[in-house]
């Protein structure tokens, strides 16, 4: 068959959905307040207009970059001047014995944050593996909503990989006062049940009961249709600064791509919406043939309860935490000092200073920790000191 050449966009999805919002899919989609019809990044005239013919389930199975075409799923081939390869991540499955049973779910579509959505029936009895981000969101919706609610974590901490501990405690004593059962360093043996989920079993033999499970133990980045055609793969579509890989018809953004960055003094594979959305526009620029190096302070929210979580920079390696006011509050933020220098920041609902945290992250800024940590002295006053 030949292959249909298009004049202008063809975005090619394996989800029936326009390309959605995933934010609100752990969030407001589970608690009502966001319905699916308030999902989708652009309507389907914004496509029309744009003239983005959108092909919605189907997935693409192999580039021929010798011939310039991308075989689909459902037989067709399309011709390609340029390709954008922004194929994000899966959730991670659980590699235990169990994990197939019904009513043992995991979120990253639509479709399984539906699934989800009539798992939140109160009264229900629901265990969450994994104390990340998708975890504790949910524990917040689902406890709100009247479950029973028990979060496994196998780290000694929730929210290990992108907090100190402190902001971890802060987290896990919230849950707790809002009545989620938070077991941090279990072992968990198996998942059990006939053919619906009964309950999770820990290697000491004791169980736990549970009417659903959601597993939220991490991303796979979705690599494999990059590695098939022979680009450079490493935790990540290996890309440069505008969004090229090693092959320069090739563009790639998103939690699936692995860039340089001068600013966080190495490559990184960042999962995280804001990131998504600005090294696609990045990439779009370079594609049309007006580059621009990205390299932005990446950052990052959380919402949980009233709770608004905002994070900048990436805290590997701080030598200092610096809080200001309270963690024993509902609202403080922190600092992450390392040779003196901030290199990232929380904020627990301090909206208002959010921006100037990231000034002052962004300049790398040499501050006291006395005066970081000194609500008198105005973080503005810090980020216009930064910034000379
Ligand atoms: P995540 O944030 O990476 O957290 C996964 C958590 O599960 C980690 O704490 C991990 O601990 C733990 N874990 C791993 N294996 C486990 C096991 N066998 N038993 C118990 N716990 C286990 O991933 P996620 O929450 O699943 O989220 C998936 C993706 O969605 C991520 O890209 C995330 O950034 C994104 N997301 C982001 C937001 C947001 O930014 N607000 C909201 C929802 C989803 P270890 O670190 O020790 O492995």
């Amino acid at each position: 068959m030949l292959p249909v050449t298009r004049v202008g966009v063809a975005a090619v999805g394996d989800e029936a959905e326009l390309p959605d919002k995933r934010p609100p899919l752990s969030k407001g989609f589970l608690t009502g307040a966001i319905t699916a019809d308030q999902l989708p990044i652009r309507n389907a005239a914004v496509h029309e207009k744009n003239r983005i013919e959108f092909l919605g389930g189907v997935s693409v199975t192999a580039i021929d970059r010798a011939k310039k075409t991308v075989a689909l799923s459902d037989g067709q081939s399309i011709a390609y001047s340029k390709i954008a390869l922004t194929t994000g991540g899966r959730a991670r499955p659980l590699p235990l014995p169990g994990a197939q049973l019904a009513n043992v779910l995991s979120l990253r579509s639509m479709a399984d944050a539906a699934a989800i959505r009539e798992q939140l029936v109160e009264g229900r009895r629901l265990v969450i593996i994994g104390g990340g981000y998708i975890g504790l969101e949910i524990a917040a919706v689902a406890v709100k909503k009247g479950l029973i609610v028990t979060v496994l974590e196998s780290a000694p901490r929730v929210l290990a990989r992108v907090t100190a501990p402190e902001i971890s405690e802060f987290y896990t004593r919230v849950h707790r006062e809002e009545g989620v059962d938070i077991r941090l360093g279990v072992q968990i043996a198996a998942l059990t049940g006939e053919d619906a989920v009964s309950g999770v079993r820990f290697v000491d033999g004791s169980i736990i009961n549970a009417d659903a499970v959601i597993v939220g133990i991490g991303l796979i980045p979705n690599t494999e249709l990059a590695t098939a055609a022979g680009l450079s793969v490493d935790n990540g579509i290996v890309v440069d600064e505008y969004g090229q890989t090693s092959d320069p018809d090739i563009y790639s953004a998103g939690d699936c791509a692995n860039r340089p960055s001068e600013m966080l003094g190495g490559r990184v594979r960042l999962e995280s919406v804001p990131n998504a959305m600005e090294q696609a526009r990045h990439a779009a620029r370079a594609l049309m043939g007006q580059p621009k190096a990205y390299d932005e302070l990446p950052w990052f929210w959380s919402d949980q309860y009233e709770l608004k979580l905002q994070m900048c920079g990436l805290s590997n390696g701080y030598d200092q935490l610096v809080v200001r006011g309270s963690t024993a509050n509902r609202t403080f933020s922190a600092f992450y000092l390392k040779q003196g220098r901030v290199i990232a920041a929380d904020a627990v609902s301090q909206l208002r200073d959010f921006g100037f945290m990231k000034k002052l992250v962004a300049a790398r800024a040499q501050v006291s920790a006395e005066r970081l940590a000194d609500e008198a002295v105005p973080l503005k006053e810090l980020a216009a000191e930064a910034a000379v």
